[in-house]
């Protein structure tokens, strides 16, 4: 199965993510990790996207596109992906529907989980104390919420104009998010049959 879980900071998409490949077999890709990990690497590189990331902005378009690219035809040739936070812009967007039209494995679902901004603003903080992470500080938090509102919100009608959003309530405790998600995409093509049931062999 290949999803993008597109969503505001907060919204759970990590947590979701990481479930939605286990139940699906696809390949969990959290663009914010593959970004960090690439900061903590020694050189210009990486401190260029720590300094984005610590500001809480986009790091540019070309940066993730090299960085998450080989992540993403790797994952596609075995079992699919799942998409977590990435695309974020409409170039990304673009430049990741040629690169997966071109291999024959384009989006089964943009699955969007939305919450009300004092929910997700209240999550960041609560998680502020215990993630370690530079841009879970309140200023930043702010600023994140209003990139996205910006920036990546304009992907919502970019795939409800192509057929495949799916909007799903996020504002809900986890095992009830995930079980939405699970019932909205078992009617897709190489969906798992049941939660937690992949067939051996399922398609992708
Ligand atoms: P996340 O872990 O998804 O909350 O992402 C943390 C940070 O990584 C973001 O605030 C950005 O600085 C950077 N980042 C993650 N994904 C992208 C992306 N697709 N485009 C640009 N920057 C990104």
């Amino acid at each position: 199965m290949r999803l993008l879980l597109l969503a505001p900071p907060g919204a759970g998409k990590g947590t979701q993510g990481e479930r939605l490949a286990a139940w699906s077999g696809a390949r969990h890709i959290a663009a914010g990790d593959l970004l960090r990990a690439e900061a903590r690497a020694d050189g210009a590189l990486g401190r260029e996207i720590a300094a984005y990331q610590a500001r809480g902005d986009l790091v540019p378009d070309q940066i993730v596109l090299d960085v998450l690219t080989p992540a993403v035809v790797e994952a596609a040739a075995c079992g699919g992906y799942i998409l977590d936070g990435f695309p974020r812009t409409l170039p990304q967007a673009t430049a990741a529907a040629e690169l997966a039209t071109r291999l024959g494995v384009t989006l089964h679902a943009a699955v969007y989980l939305h919450a009300p901004e004092a929910v997700l603003t209240q999550r960041l903080l609560d998680r502020a104390s215990q993630s370690g992470r530079s841009d879970d500080k309140a200023d930043v938090i702010r600023h994140r919420l209003q990139v996205y509102a910006e920036t990546t919100g304009a992907l919502v009608p970019y795939y409800a104009e192509r057929g495949i959003l799916v909007s799903v309530n996020a504002d809900q405790p986890p095992d009830d998010v995930t079980a939405d998600i699970q019932a909205r995409l078992a009617r897709l093509p190489g969906a798992p049959a049941e939660p937690g049931d992949r067939p051996p062999g399922a398609p992708s």
